[in-house]
């Protein structure tokens, strides 16, 4: 958690953000969260704290940290989920929890089998796959 933070503090650094009190909440809620909450969702745990922190500047920051990678995004019943991204290092993918927010990853990569895009001539920058259900948890 607390590597989590010094490595999202270079990062902003890097990027020409400034780390404050109320961004360092902002990402210590969202690191400790470990699953996608919506913005909401984060104004609301941030309220008590932080009176002064409005809806817009919280979704402004929580875009602009996704922007450099300090969280990933993902788009669940037409809203905006935030999640503070993967350190892991190497490539995977997300099941992921409609109920809870919850991720487990899936160490495969579908792109392995979509072999006709090599015959394409198309030049495969990136890609996402995400796979949406319910969790162990909440399926009782
Ligand atoms: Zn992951
Ligand atoms: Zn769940
Ligand atoms: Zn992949």
């Amino acid at each position: 958690m607390k590597k989590n933070i010094e490595q999202a503090r270079e990062r902003m650094k890097a990027s020409g953000f400034k780390m404050t009190p109320k961004r360092l909440d902002l990402l210590a809620y969202l690191f400790e969260a470990n699953r996608y909450v919506s913005a909401r969702e984060v104004a609301e745990e941030l309220r008590v704290s932080h009176p002064s922190l409005s809806y817009d500047t919280i979704y402004r920051n929580l875009n602009d940290f996704a922007a450099i990678d300090i969280l990933e995004t993902t788009e669940l019943d037409g809203e905006m989920k935030f999640r503070a991204a993967c350190q892991s290092g190497h490539h995977h993918h997300h099941l992921i929890c409609r109920t809870c927010g919850k991720t487990e990853t899936l160490d495969v990569c579908p792109m392995e089998w979509v072999s006709p895009i090599k015959d394409s001539g198309f030049e495969v920058e990136d890609h996402k796959f995400e796979i949406y259900g319910r969790c162990a948890a909440c399926q009782k």
